[in-house]
């Protein structure tokens, strides 16, 4: 379902003439189709020269997935991705080199291309040099994701906490920026830990044997969530109010799963949550909190049920699931090795006029996110959220026409996202092998220039 416009900029006579006023030409971007390959040509390693010996690590990593690795750039290749390895520059003269190298080929990054880098995250008692190094990739990425172009991204690793380049989640992580399943994620920098983790047996299948529950399931996000669950091997529960009872029967077939009528306010969600996954499923090791609604009003016209609603659905219903089965911690009464992923908004990050009450919902969100981690870790568990920026949904939609134009054009990939975008980093942050993510928040919004 690409935009109309995108499709008439990229075909015939409309292409031709959007070329020549100087038009916006968003591309249509690369998703993932299971034997595609991984990238859309071979990928250069880059490095500083104290990062080779990490740079040689993942270059060898890569070659074991089959991709075509080069060392140096070179003047007649087409580069299906380049991976920038910064992590043990010291000083910022260290990394002048290999950033430049990286400019030397972006004139020939392929369409749909990815930029990725790998550095650590500063931390208390760095030096002020090694600080200004490890921040100032931060700001060195943010920039370049605004210079590519045709569908191109770039994204950036951070190591936390002394983990190894080659760690699993690091590894998952690199596979999920290079791959076509992060197509509208651009401009990301994810802190990666260190965890103990299995990296999948089959990449295309890396929620095999788990049971995922997905709230709001009957259509929009929540269905996209449902099927992208299923296809990467998931049995998933589908979860949504009695009113949307056909949507939620028809997900629930398509990804051969099963149905729980429930309003997620109610007192007893996770516990029926549990109950259902448990007696249906054999147990629980996913909850997507997706079930969320809009009540728009600027706060001088808001009327007590309208903001009332919103917290309600989208922030306490989280709060009380989410209790419910991490338990209180003192005996199994919750649920060990849980992956949360919540929905968040940019709206929760940049603030919307006349969403007050949703802009304070979804900050609320990322609040409990960031809190609910360690507890989650505790049980073996983690807990992210998704910030989707515009995606093309039913509710954008109603959203009225000049205004949707502006809101999907913001950004650095000049459209709105697809459910399936939000999906794809849905099913990245739940799979095992993520488990050094935790209490993170990925935005998936095509680097919305709105909020950081
Ligand atoms: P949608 O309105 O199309 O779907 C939401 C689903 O949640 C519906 O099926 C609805 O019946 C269900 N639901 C609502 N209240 C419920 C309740 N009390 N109990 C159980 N189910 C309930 O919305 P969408 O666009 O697919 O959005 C999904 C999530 O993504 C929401 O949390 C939304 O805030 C978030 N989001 C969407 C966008 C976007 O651009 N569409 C952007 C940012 C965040």
């Amino acid at each position: 379902m690409t935009d109309s416009y995108t499709k008439a900029v990229n075909s015939g006579f409309t292409k031709t003439l959007a070329t020549k006023l100087g038009l916006p030409r968003p591309a249509v971007l690369r998703r993932f189709r299971a034997g595609d390959p991984l990238t859309v040509g071979p990928v250069l390693v880059v490095s500083d020269e104290a990062s080779t010996g990490d740079a040689d690590a993942l270059a060898r990593v890569l070659l074991g997935w089959g991709l075509d690795v080069r060392r140096q750039p070179t003047d007649d290749t087409r580069w299906g991705a380049v991976l920038l390895v910064l992590t043990e520059a010291e000083r910022p003269t260290d990394v002048s080199a290999a950033v430049l190298a990286v400019g030397s080929v972006l004139r020939r990054l392929a369409t749909n291309g990815r930029v990725v880098t790998v550095s650590r995250a500063a931390a208390e008692g760095d030096a002020p040099a090694l600080a200004a190094v490890r921040n100032g990739v931060d700001g060195f990425l943010r920039s370049l994701a605004k210079e590519l172009r045709a569908g191109a991204t770039g994204n950036g690793i951070v190591l936390t906490d002394d983990a190894a380049v080659d760690a699993p989640s690091v590894l998952s992580t690199l596979r999920f920026f290079l791959s076509a399943r992060s197509a509208y994620v651009d401009g990301q920098l994810l802190p990666v830990g260190p965890a103990d983790a299995d990296l999948p047996a089959d990449w295309d299948r890396p929620l095999a044997g788990q049971v995922a529950v997905v709230t709001g399931a009957a259509r929009g996000i929540g269905a996209a969530i449902a099927k992208t669950l299923a296809r990467d091997g998931a049995t998933v529960v589908c979860v949504d109010v009695p009113a949307a009872g056909e949507g939620l029967a028809r997900t629930a077939n398509a990804v051969g799963g099963t149905a729980l009528q429930l309003d997620v306010t109610s007192d007893d969600a996770g516990r029926r949550i549990l109950e259902h996954a448990r007696t249906r499923h054999g147990g629980l090791d996913v909850v997507v909190h997706n079930a969320g609604i809009l009540r728009d009003k600027l706060l001088a016209n808001m009327k007590p049920a309208q903001w009332d609603a919103v917290i309600a659905v989208n922030l306490e219903a989280q709060l009380r699931i989410n209790d419910q089965l991490l338990g209180d911690g003192s005996g199994d009464d919750g649920v060990d090795g849980l992956r949360i992923v919540s929905l968040a908004s940019t709206s929760g990050i940049a603030g919307n006029k006349g969403q007050t009450n949703y802009g304070f919902s979804k900050a609320g969100v990322i609040g409990h996110t960031r809190a609910t981690a360690p507890l989650a870790a505790s049980r073996g568990g983690t807990a992210n959220a998704v910030a989707p920026g515009f995606i093309e949904t039913e509710m954008t939609s109603s959203i009225p026409f000049a205004t949707r134009e502006v809101a999907r054009r913001l950004n650095s990939l000049q459209q709105g996202g697809q459910p399936v975008d939000v999906a794809e980093a849905i099913a990245f942050l739940a799979s095992p092998a993520a488990a050094g993510v935790n209490g993170q928040v990925l935005r998936v919004c095509g680097q919305n220039l709105v909020g950081r």
